[in-house]
């Protein structure tokens, strides 16, 4: 992942006409920490914090608790967050962190001293000013409401804005759980605007039906009523109806935890089928690499949304672009979810608590400014959405 995020950076720093110096020092990290944490059981974790690059503002970004998590993938991470944060016009920069760990194999207790024991070991390195972490894969508004807690108690700073994603009585902000779909179907909304096509009939498939997946629906369900969801799908099964998936149904049946392999209200096809599925969009909403050279011939959809990071390597990313495939970008497509994170460390600033309303007009704001200037500039230098997006970013932050 950090070889593609390399070259995705090169590729368009090339094309901006940086010498070799400024481009290494785009992709040079200000630091990495590293540290082990022991668990009263006797269990040892690797865990990272890589701070990319605070130019901008402070750092910010996601912790994951995966047992794939690696220096490479955060550091990936943390330099896709510079950008995403530079292209969306927020005056912060990019960080990441992460724990090589199950989560699923801790109970409650373990969970909770590991993530206190996260905090312990970088309390000196992050805070309001500073690093403002956030949930991420794994990691929710109960670990984040307990590393606040951590932070405060050894740093004596009461204002919360330290971490964000924090439980809504605890500091969080209305509108964060759904800000990644809803920006999403903002993205989409705008994008579509502006190429002339506003208000026409578009069926859609979404890979992916877990928090991004599910808020896109929700929302595009309630505000797009020309849009309709004809497919979706979890790691198992790829549900489709053409006339039409009820987005409700299908979140309330994820919610229970069930595997849509038990969905008996549409058509059911294995996971990957989602791709050859007849639908205007295709959205990514699972997991990075989902299309790669062995199954990039099988997408049927003119219009890609990246809201899972890096869904499309870079191979593949070629071959639909040269088939005139349209791709929105995840640095721009995926980022409500670090826009009203933004939000809420500026409402803990200022002691203030926004209603749900407010917290969308601003991040509709965000997100149309950011569709805008990347379609704008692609247009301008004939270059792919990603390409724009990118440069866009990298011109803010050289
Ligand atoms: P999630 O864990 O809630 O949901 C992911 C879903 O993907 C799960 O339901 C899982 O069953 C499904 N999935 C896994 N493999 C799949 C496959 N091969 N085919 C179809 N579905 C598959 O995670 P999320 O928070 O919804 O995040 C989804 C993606 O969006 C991730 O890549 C994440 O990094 C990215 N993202 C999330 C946010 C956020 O605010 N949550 C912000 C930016 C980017």
């Amino acid at each position: 992942m950090l070889k593609t995020t390399h070259q995705s950076i090169i590729k368009a720093a090339q094309k901006l006409g940086l010498d070799e110096e400024t481009i290494q020092a785009l992709l040079k990290v200000n630091k990495a920490h590293q540290f082990d944490i022991l668990l009263e059981n006797g269990a040892s974790y690797s865990a990272y914090r890589v701070q990319h690059n605070n130019k901008r503002g402070p750092y910010k970004g996601g912790i994951r608790f995966h047992p794939k998590v690696s220096l490479d993938e955060v550091q990936a991470l943390a330099t896709l967050m510079s950008l995403k944060t530079a292209a969306v016009g927020i005056p912060l920069g990019g960080g990441k962190g992460g724990i090589t760990v199950d989560p699923k194999e801790l109970g409650k207790h373990e969970l909770e001293e590991l993530s206190r024991k996260y905090v312990r070991g970088l309390h000196k390195h992050i805070g309001p000013d500073q690093d403002i972490p956030a949930p991420d894969v794994n990691t929710d508004a109960q670990i984040i409401d307990w590393m606040v807690d951590e932070y405060s108690q050894l740093t004596g700073d009461t204002s919360k804005a330290s971490f964000t994603g924090k439980s809504l009585g605890n500091g969080g902000s209305a509108g964060r759980e759904a800000a990644t779909g809803r920006g999403g179907v903002m993205a989409l909304k705008e994008f579509l605007k502006l190429e002339g096509r506003e208000g026409e009939p578009l069926t859609i498939a979404a890979q992916g039906f877990g928090n991004v997946g599910a808020f896109f629906a929700l929302v595009a369900a309630e505000e797009c009523p020309e849009w309709k969801l004809v497919a979706a799908s979890d790691s198992k099964t790829t549900v489709v109806d053409k006339s039409g998936l009820n987005a409700v149904n299908l979140a309330d049946f994820k919610k229970s935890r069930r595997s849509f392999s038990e969905y008996t209200s549409a058509t059911l096809l294995p996971s990957e089928e989602i791709f050859s599925v007849e639908a205007d969009v295709l959205v990514f909403a699972a997991l990075d690499n989902a299309v790669t050279s062995d199954n990039m011939d099988t997408i049927k959809a003119s219009v890609l949304v990246e809201l899972a990071n890096g869904p499309i390597d870079e191979p593949a990313e070629s071959y639909l672009l040269q088939k005139n495939i349209q791709i929105l970008p995840d640095v721009v497509a995926n980022a409500g979810g670090v826009i009203v994170s933004y939000l809420e460390w500026l409402q803990n600033r200022a002691n203030e608590t926004w209603d749900e309303q407010k917290v969308n007009t601003e991040l509709e704001k965000y997100m149309k400014q950011a569709v805008d200037a990347m379609h704008q500039y692609a247009k301008q230098h004939k270059c792919s959405y990603k390409g724009a997006a990118l440069s866009l970013a990298i011109n803010r932050l050289v």
